[in-house]
């Protein structure tokens, strides 16, 4: 399961400082040391985890925790409350503007989901009386093209292809298309690799500013722990992104990605995919997911 190792090492810091009774600042910075190590094996970034543990630090130690009849209860939900703001505080929705075309690139390395996501994003979209057009732009592979005919046709909703020509070149094609056809939210379904490459990025770039879209959304796999940041921040430093969607949160992903992202990019976690099926999709909600850390 997600986040287990993660949330046995965190109970296992705060029944030790429960059975304390009294606190002190020492008892708070042993627990602290635990948290950090807890934080770190389940590949949160390092930064990250040094400024997650100097604030609930701080917090603990400056606030009246001390004289509280229950400290150990006080330190928790300083943690609780820190892990909330590390992943973005509320829920962040889709920018979908009341008028004209909406255009959602949906980008990321090669096998993290982007096309599953891509038709998960669209049937979501549907339910909510839109007309979605997903556009393969993923041109390398014939393979993705089929598969996203197959995504497309699952979630019914409208595919547009045009083979193995220039992305950009669809793209432009499909906003056209959509236009006519009364689609008002198109979704590209962009090439990945397996590593970040100058030309791809290069490629995203063309793309980004021939058709502006609305959404950037950086498609990221929970389970690749320590690289998800970096893919992530390079993403984000070429494009821009708008938000992330983190999928397989149904695996067994030490949590770093979840807790990393946002902190390091700035940019919100949007959307959570939790299997391979087109329902398979939620809003991020960062208070459940701490809540699910603490166990
Ligand atoms: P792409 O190369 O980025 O387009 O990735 P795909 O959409 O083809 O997904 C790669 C593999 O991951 C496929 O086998 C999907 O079924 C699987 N997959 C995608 N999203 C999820 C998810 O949220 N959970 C699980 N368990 N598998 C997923």
């Amino acid at each position: 399961m997600a986040f287990e190792g993660l949330s046995e090492k965190l109970s296992a810091a705060f029944k030790r400082l429960k059975q304390k009774g009294k606190l002190d600042e020492k008892d708070v910075k042993t627990a602290m040391r635990e948290v950090r190590l807890a934080l770190l094996e389940a590949d949160v970034n390092y930064k990250v985890t040094k400024q997650f543990v100097s604030a609930v630090t701080e917090r603990a130690v400056g606030a009246a925790v001390f004289e509280s009849l229950t400290p150990a209860q006080q330190v928790i939900k300083i943690v609780h409350e820190e892990l909330i703001n590390l992943m973005g505080s509320e829920v962040s929705r889709l920018q979908i503007p009341s008028k004209g075309q909406c255009v959602i690139m949906m980008c990321g390395l090669q096998g993290s989901g982007k096309t599953t996501h891509s038709g998960k994003l669209a049937k979501l979209l549907k339910g909510q009386g839109h007309r979605p057009l997903l556009v393969a732009c993923d041109v390398y592979r014939p393979a993705a093209i089929k598969q996203l005919q197959v995504v497309g046709e699952q979630a019914g909703v409208p595919v547009f292809e045009m083979g193995q020509i220039d992305p950009v070149e669809i793209a432009k094609k499909a906003l056209a298309h959509a236009r006519d056809y009364g689609n008002d939210i198109v979704i590209l379904d962009t090439a990945g690799r397996l590593h970040i490459d100058e030309q791809l990025m290069g490629e995203l770039e063309n793309i980004k500013s021939a058709v502006d879209p609305s959404e950037i959304l950086l498609v990221i796999d929970a389970m690749t722990g320590q690289d998800a940041v970096n893919v992530a921040q390079s993403f984000n430093d070429l494009l821009e992104i708008t938000g992330v969607v983190l999928t397989k949160l149904d695996g067994d992903t030490r949590g770093g990605a979840a807790l990393s992202v946002k902190a390091v990019t700035g940019k919100p976690i949007k959307f959570s995919g939790t299997g391979e099926k087109l329902d398979d999709l939620e809003p991020f909600y960062p208070d459940r997911m701490a809540s699910r850390i603490l166990g």
